[in-house]
Order: structure tokens, then C-alpha cells, then sequence
């Protein structure tokens, strides 16, 4: 066996395409691609107008299991998938989200795939890319900026400076940031007050991003957007403070969908990157329109576990948009299921089918989910050099007990031919008509009502509970007209249940409610279960301390 050699030296060594011959071969004219340099280009909403009238491709969702933190490789699948259906001569294209400089430099390094399963340019696409969450972010800022204006020069809205909710951003972990005071130095600079800076990825401004469909809709969203309170308690929308033209003429070039190509030369739509868990963690819905509009096949990644990516996917995304998955892919890791299994981290290596058995809970359960939504499913078994015939067979078993295929994927090393099973499997399931997708809960059921069904029929709580303060402010939101809206929960994506030590598939635990906040521009409530980071902090030693580029240009230590 000869190793796979690290990310970066794979990418780099990628023969890409220009980015026109990708375009090209898609249909697209040459007068809707605005090229960012030869491998990399923007393609305009004029194309994406004229091609929702058209044919559409299918759709298919890549989800997971219940993940360990190095994550089970949604991404990976995603892009070894669709190169697969290339070679099975379908016309494919994926969808995912762009990364974000926070965990580039954190923990998690880069979010572009890994192995023989990448999109590229590798580097561009991890470090600035075509420079869109910079726009989310200076689009975000600007709002914060008009509104401490506002304070400052006589406070006409009457707002209450203790009660302001729109906070800055930065694409950067920052934990520094996390709580700051604003306004010091003299009354020239405003009134102190408590702030604090979330990741760019957290505002709301991104998630309203990938939600529009329209630089109209964009406006309008953006303008919804609740961003203090008064004295008296009333909401205060971005439009009352009239710079939502402005945040939105900020986003021009940001919401064209950026086209670049996989390691076999096969188009990649990346795209907008809302957080998963206060927000619904997928691609923009501009990208994944164009691509159904473009394709055949068109595959996207839904962020974290499916308890979390796929249910928000499905009931926020395909609820406010029309749009319907033909089918799932369900990731799953040998040594995920080990530790749902009751392995400890340092043993993950060793093999243990007995173990993987044990871990098998947590998978039945999610496919049990998917197939209560009415989704055709496959799991994809993501191969690690480590796992043994006996341990992929124990989930390929349990899988046909419940009338689904269970195919070991082998892209990450072997690139799109490692995926060529799962790729045909995934054709016989999608060959039929479009799916009835049945959502968790029916939009007019009340918010707290919402939040139980989720917990009871995803989770698998017995119940959900909330203090008195909790209980009065999902009736404050019913009363303020937002009990239609769809819940956006955010809880940890290492469980079912919120204690992210409870592996496999508990039962019989009741989900605490914290918090709920509105995120009206976007268009769902957010339901906070546990402690949400919105400002991810630095490990003691950064990824960033293995990044570095030569005279040459060449970037090394990205993973
Ligand atoms: P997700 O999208 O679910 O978070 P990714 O596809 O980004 O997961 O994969 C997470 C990390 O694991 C990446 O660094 C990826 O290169 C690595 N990885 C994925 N699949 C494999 C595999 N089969 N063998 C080794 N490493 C893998
Ligand atoms: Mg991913």
C-alpha cells in the first residue's frame, strides 16, 4: 500500500481544467461567467433566472451519523460521489459550503474534502476564496456601525442601548472578542456599552444570504432583520435604520455562485456558509438551484449529524424553498460506530466488530429518521485503511434488516472509482418518481409544540422542559406573529440528546430548553439547547502554526 500523501501535495499536484472548459461543458455561456483568474469564476443570476423555467436535475443529500469531531467525511463523500457519477457518464455536479477561516486555523483545518476526493484550487478555496464572507462580514458591520451611529446622534428608534442584539462579526476564532465594550474614550465616541463579536459565519446577514433567492429577496430579508429592542420592548428592524439597500449592493458579487472543479475536473458549485447549529448549515440555495438547473445529478452536504444537517435541511430549506431531495446518503465510519459503540479515542484503531455492533444504534436510528421523512436512503461506509472486512460487514448487516444498502466507499483513497458502487446504488434508488417529503412537524403547530415533535421524533427525548422565563418567551414570539416560522435547533452534534458524552442512541432524556431568539430575516426561531459557541476560540497550538507558503507560492501544512 503506498500512503496518501497530505491534502495540499494532492491538490497541488490536481491538473485543472480552465475554469471556462468547465463552464463550458455545463452549458453555460460564456457571457454569465465572470472568471476570478484561470480557475475560479462567478457565474451571474441572469443564467439562474432563465434556467428555474428550464429541466431540473435530481437531488441528492449527503448527511451522517452522529459524528466523532474529526468528522465522518460528508464532504469527502460528497465530491467522490459526484465524481463517480461522472465516470458512470451522468451529468454531475455538487454543492457545498464554502469554508471559513476560523476552523482553517483552529482544530478542523480546511472544509474543500481530503484525500483523492478534493475541490481546488485547495488553497484559494480555504484561504479568502472569492472574498464572499468578507462581504457577509463588512455587509454585517455596517449595520453595526449605522446602529451605534444611531445611539450616538439622538437615538431617534428610541433604542434601549442595553437591549441592542445585532453584535459584529469577524471571519477569525477569536475568543477575545467574545464579550467587549464599545463607546470608550469620551462621549465623541458614543456611550459605552456590552457588545461582542461572533464568527462571520453566525450572522445572521450569511444564513439570510443562502436563503434568498433574488438580490429583491435579499433586500427584503435583510430589512426583517431584528437588531434591537426599544425602551418599550418593540423590535427594531434593519430597515428601520435604512441601510439594508446598502448591506444588500455590498452582496452584489457575493451572491453569484462560485464555480470551481473537483480533482477528476468535474464542476463544484461552492457557495455560502451558514453555522449548523444556529443556523441551517447548508450551501446557498442560489447554488443548489443552479446546479439542479445545470445537471443532472446534483449532490449537496448538510452540515453536522443528520439529527441536525438533514432535519434542517429538510424542514427549514426545502420547507421555505419547494425544493425535495430524490434521495439521501447516509456517512458512516467504522470508527464512529466503535466509539457510539463505547470505545475510547485512543483504542478507535484496533479492530472490533463486536464494538461497531454496539456503536449500531445510533445509525438504525437515523436511517429510522430518514425514512420517516420519506427519503430513499444508501449509507455510504467511508473505508479508513484501519477497517476491517468483518467490521464493514456488522453495518452492512444491520442495514439489511432494514431494507437498505449499505456500500463501502473508497474515494478518499482511490478518488471517484472508489465511489462507483455507491454511485450505482444511488442511481437505482433515484430512478423512480421524486419523493413525498414528509417535514417533522406542520408549520402551523406552535413553536414550543415544534420544538417537542423534533425532540421526540428526531432525538428521541421523552420530553423537552424550560423555566418559566424560557416558557414566556416562545409565548412573546407567538404573540409577536412568529409562531408560523419554522425551529432551528442549536444543540451539540456529538449526541441525540444534548450531553455530547451520551453516544449511540439514548432514550428517556428530556431536552432542556435554554434560550429562543428570532432570526426573522432568515426566516426560523432559534432554539438554544446547551452552551452554543457563536465565537469559536484557538487551540493551544493552532493549524495555523503549520501554514506557510514559499517564494514560489506554493502553500504547504493545509489539511
Ligand atoms: P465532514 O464533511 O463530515 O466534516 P470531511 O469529508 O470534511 O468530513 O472529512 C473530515 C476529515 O477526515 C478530512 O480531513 C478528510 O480528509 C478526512 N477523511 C475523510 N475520509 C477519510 C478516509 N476515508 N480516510 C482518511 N481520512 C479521511
Ligand atoms: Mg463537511
Amino acid at each position: 500500500h503506498q500512503p496518501i500523501p497530505a491534502d495540499i501535495d494532492i491538490a497541488r499536484h490536481a491538473s485543472m481544467l480552465p475554469i471556462g472548459e468547465i463552464a463550458a461543458r455545463l452549458g453555460i455561456p460564456d457571457s454569465a461567467l465572470e472568471p476570478h483568474g484561470r480557475v475560479k469564476a462567478k457565474i451571474s443570476l441572469d443564467l439562474y433566472r432563465g434556467l428555474r423555467a428550464g429541466p431540473q436535475g435530481k437531488l441528492v443529500l449527503v448527511t451522517a451519523i452522529t459524528p466523532t469531531p474529526a468528522g465522518e467525511g460528508k464532504t469527502t463523500t460528497t465530491i467522490g460521489l459526484t465524481d463517480a457519477l461522472a465516470r458512470l457518464g451522468k451529468k454531475a455536479m455538487l454543492c457545498i459550503r464554502e469554508p471559513s477561516l476560523g476552523p482553517c486555523f483552529g482544530i478542523k483545518g480546511g472544509a474543500a474534502g481530503g484525500g483523492y476526493a478534493q475541490v481546488v484550487p485547495m488553497e484559494d478555496i480555504n484561504l479568502h476564496f472569492t472574498g464572499d464572507f468578507h462581504a457577509i462580514g463588512v455587509a454585517h458591520n455596517l449595520l453595526s456601525a449605522v446602529i451605534d451611529n444611531h445611539l450616538a446622534s439622538g437615538n431617534a428608534l428610541d433604542i434601549d442601548p442595553a437591549r441592542v442584539v445585532w453584535r459584529r462579526v469577524v471571519d477569525m476564532n477569536d475568543r477575545a472578542l467574545r464579550q467587549i465594550v464599545v463607546g470608550l474614550g469620551g462621549s465623541a465616541n458614543g456611550a459605552p456599552r456590552e457588545t461582542g463579536y461572533d464568527i462571520t459565519v453566525a450572522s445572521e446577514v450569511m444564513a439570510v444570504f443562502c436563503l434568498s433567492e433574488s438580490i429583491h429577496e435579499l433586500k427584503e430579508r435583510l430589512g426583517r432583520m431584528i437588531v434591537a429592542y426599544t425602551r418599550d420592548r418593540r423590535p427594531v428592524l434593519a430597515s428601520q435604520l435604512k441601510v439594508h439597500g446598502a448591506m444588500a449592493a455590498l452582496l452584489k458579487d457575493a451572491i453569484k455562485p462560485n464555480l470551481v472543479q473537483t480533482l477528476e475536473n468535474n464542476p463544484a458549485l461552492v457557495h455560502g456558509g451558514p453555522f449548523a447549529n444556529i443556523a441551517h448549515g447548508c450551501n446557498s440555495l442560489i447554488a443548489t438551484r443552479m446546479a439542479l438547473g445545470l445537471a443532472d445529478y446534483v449532490v449537496t452536504e448538510a452540515g453536522f449529524g443528520a439529527d441536525l444537517g438533514a432535519e434542517k435541511f429538510l424542514d427549514i430549506m426545502c420547507r421555505q424553498s419547494g425544493l425535495v431531495p430524490d434521495a439521501v446518503v447516509l456517512v458512516a465510519t467504522v470508527r464512529a460506530l466503535k466509539m457510539h459503540g463505547g470505545v475510547a479515542k485512543a483504542d478507535l484503531g484496533r479492530p472490533d466488530a463486536e464494538a461497531v455492533r454496539r456503536g449500531l444504534p445510533n445509525l438504525l436510528k437515523h436511517l429510522e429518521n430518514i425514512q420517516a421523512w420519506g427519503l430513499p436512503v444508501v449509507v455510504a461506509v467511508n473505508h479508513f485503511t484501519a477497517d476491517t472486512p468483518e467490521e464493514t460487514a456488522a453495518i452492512e448487516e444491520a442495514c439489511a434488516a432494514l431494507g437498505v444498502k449499505a456500500v463501502r466507499a473508497d474515494h478518499w483513497a482511490r478518488g471517484g472509482e472508489g465511489a462507483l458502487d455507491l454511485a450505482g446504488a444511488l442511481l437505482e434508488l433515484t430512478g423512480g418518481p421524486r419523493p413525498a417529503l414528509a417535514f417533522t412537524y406542520p408549520g402551523e403547530l406552535p413553536l414550543w409544540e415544534k420544538v417537542r415533535t423534533v425532540a421526540r421524533r428526531i432525538y428521541g427525548a421523552s420530553d423537552i422542559k424550560g423555566d418559566a422565563k424560557v416558557l414566556k418567551a416562545f409565548a412573546d414570539l407567538e404573540a409577536a406573529g412568529f409562531g408560523h416560522l419554522p425551529v432551528c435547533l442549536a444543540k451539540t452534534q456529538y449526541s441525540f440528546s444534548t450531553d455530547p458524552q451520551l453516544r449511540g442512541r439514548p432514550e428517556g432524556f428530556t431536552l432542556a430548553v435554554r434560550d429562543v431568539r428570532v432570526s426573522a430575516g432568515a426566516g426560523f426561531v432559534v432554539v438554544l439547547t446547551g452552551d452554543i459557541m457563536t465565537m469559536p476560540g484557538l487551540p493551544k497550538v493552532p493549524a495555523a502554526e503549520l501554514i506557510d507558503i514559499d517564494e514560489e507560492g506554493n502553500i504547504t501544512g493545509l489539511s
